[in-house]
């Protein structure tokens, strides 16, 4: 094979017999949606779209132009066309818009190469049997969203960021999408039903009893108490007390294994062990796609068909040495069956390792994701697990309460899938009924219902999932943008007042677009697009006409909206500069600025115009400044953190620190 560079763009020739194959990448989208020629840039609504090379569209694009160039010269001499991206919807969109823009209409003729995994074996089969034809389905679904998304998102970040700008007067780029109005309002309404949260208190018994020489939790009959007067009886009643065993029963039952990972369940896997965001997940799984290490990542599959052949890519990885006795444990077993779910995918099965070797070292991260993806491959084709779970009964003073105990008799899958399994086991002593038994303790505890928990990313990608909005490969982007758009903060997610200002005006002026139910009615038209039941002028047409009385209406009333935002959005500015620490000569509130005349950052106090209040503190020039919401140990000052481009971020207190440098002045 050989590698040509032109202009940096590169690209690869392979002599077969009769044929010269080149192969070139397509560096993500090299076409965009965007409005007709002559629209004024900020101009809403739109309706009229059309594609165009990415250079036109977006800032700082321009190699692609280079790109385009290079392709569109490689493919004059052309006379077969094939379509290698990912085999997905994105990858087919990618393709068939190079092949028409580029490539003069090849998308009419071209073929489709389909695969799963980047090895060189499935890549060279891909390529024997690549369809005749592109697969225009999943072109064509694929381009419906791009096209109602922009759709979308210009009209409504438009008329929000003008409205803010004109009714306002702040400058603020607001965003606002078909997905995205619906994900934020998910935030939102737990927020609020957070918010709107009343405790009401109950009470529990903790006991602890005394069997022979073992002491072991008890439960009492009841889980919650409704009234203190009835649990302070019961604690009076017992207290210092003897019972008796009066009934004791236990039941064995299977767990079987897990099913192969989805990309959905890999994703929570990840945060619950790694903390990853399902953004950071899909970013880490795709690096290890284009190792060649791990098949397609994006996939709702949770079935492994014969055709992947397990059993070779298990003797590959079983000499990994971290692998090897699990495999040949497996290996051993009379069959090899991986536990299948219900889910499937028409064009992938579930994420699985290819059994090739790493052959880079692995950057901490990747490594975790890579050892969750190969134990749980290796788990799935596990035997059950065989658990006990055992009951006794004790009764006291008519009063009942439970010892319960979990074993797990055979470990099965769930020692091929450590350190990711995790069981809690309870084991109790012998028990016999008719034993007697103390109760060594028995205390009342007071406590009250608890407010729904917030969502995090990885609780908030499921939500999606369930309601249907958002496609695999969208989500966990979609979720990233609600925090670089200021809507949400914290791993808690806990929505900013400007993203209940957002979900307010939406609400209030536009309900269909918060609202799940009409986003997720044009996912299933989308769907059908796939599936070549729908079309895609009129699912485009269908969309622009539930847009376009809400566009109206949000026009109609943009003053109100406006003025409504800007509010907003000025106290929100404002709170992000005020710290929390007031002025240590005035007590008011502290703010960082900026020197007017020398253009310099520092702290500075509001007392100033009112009281004449002259103190202040420096600040670093250079880098990001985020107040950290978190107080010195020393002195109790609020801490900031400073991160410059390329350094370690830097956290100081400028209180010690000014205090500091007067001292070694005197
Ligand atoms: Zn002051
Ligand atoms: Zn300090």
């Amino acid at each position: 094979m050989l590698r040509h560079s032109k202009r940096g763009v590169p690209i690869y020739e392979i002599l077969r017999p009769g044929e010269k194959i080149y192969v070139c990448s397509a560096l993500g989208h090299l076409y965009s949606v965007d409005q007709k020629q002559g629209v004024a840039r900020r101009a809403y609504p739109v309706w009229d779209l059309t594609w165009k090379p990415r250079y036109q569209t977006e800032k700082r694009q321009e190699r692609l132009q280079t790109w385009i160039e290079q392709i569109r010269r490689i493919s004059q001499d052309a006379d077969c066309f094939v379509n290698a991206c990912d085999y997905d919807i994105e990858g087919s969109v990618i393709g068939a818009m190079v092949l028409k823009y580029a490539c003069d209409g090849a998308d009419q003729s071209a073929k489709r190469m389909k695969f799963s995994t980047l090895t060189r074996k499935e890549l060279q089969e891909a390529y024997a049997n690549s369809s005749a034809g592109l697969d225009f389905p999943l072109v064509n679904a694929g381009m419906c969203r791009h096209e109602v998304d922009w759709m979308y998102g210009i009209n409504l970040s438009r008329l929000l960021t003008d409205s803010a700008r004109e009714y306002g007067k702040v400058y603020s780029t607001l965003s606002a999408g078909r997905v995205q109005g619906p994900t934020l309002r998910f935030v939102v309404d737990r927020e609020e039903e957070i918010n709107c949260f009343v405790p009401v208190p109950y009470w529990t018994i903790e006991t602890v009893i005394r069997v022979d020489d073992s002491t072991i939790e008890a439960r009492y009959e009841k889980e919650k108490i409704d009234s203190k007067y009835e649990a302070d009886k019961i604690v009076a009643d017992c207290k210092g007390e003897s019972g008796t065993i009066v009934d004791s029963e236990s039941h064995r039952s299977k767990i079987y294994p897990p099913h192969p990972f989805d990309l959905p369940a890999l994703q929570a896997e990840a945060y619950r062990h790694f903390g990853l965001r399902p953004s950071s997940t899909l970013g880490i799984a795709e690096r290890l796609y284009l190792d060649a290490l791990i098949s397609y990542p994006r996939t709702s599959s949770q079935k492994l068909p014969p055709s992947i052949e397990c059993r070779k890519i298990l003797e590959n990885l079983s000499t990994l040495e971290e692998y090897t006795t699990k495999i040949s444990r497996i290996l051993s077993q009379p069959t090899l069956s991986p536990n299948e779910g219900q889910r499937s995918d028409p064009a992938h099965p579930a994420i699985h390792p290819t059994g090739n070797i790493p052959r880079r070292g692995m950057e901490s991260r990747e490594h975790k994701v890579y050892d969750l993806i190969v134990r749980r491959f290796i788990a799935t084709f596990g035997e059950p697990a065989l658990r006990q779970s055992e009951k006794a009964t004790v009764s006291a003073k008519g009063y009942s309460f439970y010892l319960k105990g979990i074993r797990i008799l055979t470990k099965g899958w769930i020692d091929l899938y450590e350190p990711y399994a995790d069981f809690e086991e309870i084991h109790l002593p012998p028990l016999t009924v008719g034993q007697d038994v103390d109760i060594t303790r028995i205390v009342r505890r007071d406590r009250f219902t608890e407010p729904p928990s917030r969502l995090n990313p990885s609780s908030l990608l499921k939500l999606m999932e369930r309601q249907n909005i958002g496609t695999k490969a969208t989500r966990a982007g979609i979720i990233d943008t609600l925090y670089d758009r200021g809507y949400v903060a914290g791993e808690r997610m806990t929505p900013t007042p400007l993203a209940f200002n957002v979900i307010d005006v939406l609400r209030k002026y536009c309900p269909k677009i918060s609202e799940t139910s009409f986003t997720r009615e044009l996912e299933e038209m989308m769907q059908d697009i796939e599936s070549g039941k729908e079309q895609r002028e009129l699912v485009l047409i269908e969309a622009i006409e539930h847009l376009r009385p809400v566009m109206a209406e949000l026009q109609a009333k943009i003053s109100e909206v406006g003025a409504e935002l800007g509010e907003t959005i000025r106290e929100t500015r404002l709170e992000q500069i005020t710290l929390l620490s007031p002025c240590p000569r005035c007590s008011s509130k502290l703010i960082v600025v900026r020197n007017r005349q020398t253009g310099k950052r520092f702290i500075g106090c509001a007392g100033r115009w009112k009281k004449g209040c002259t103190f202040s503190l420096p600040l670093p020039q250079i880098g990001g400044l985020t107040l950290l919401r978190k107080p010195c140990t020393k002195c109790g000052f609020e801490l900031i953190m400073v991160k410059a481009k390329g350094r370690r971020p830097m956290i100081s207190c400028q209180m010690c620190f000014m205090e500091k440098r007067q001292g070694q002045a005197v």
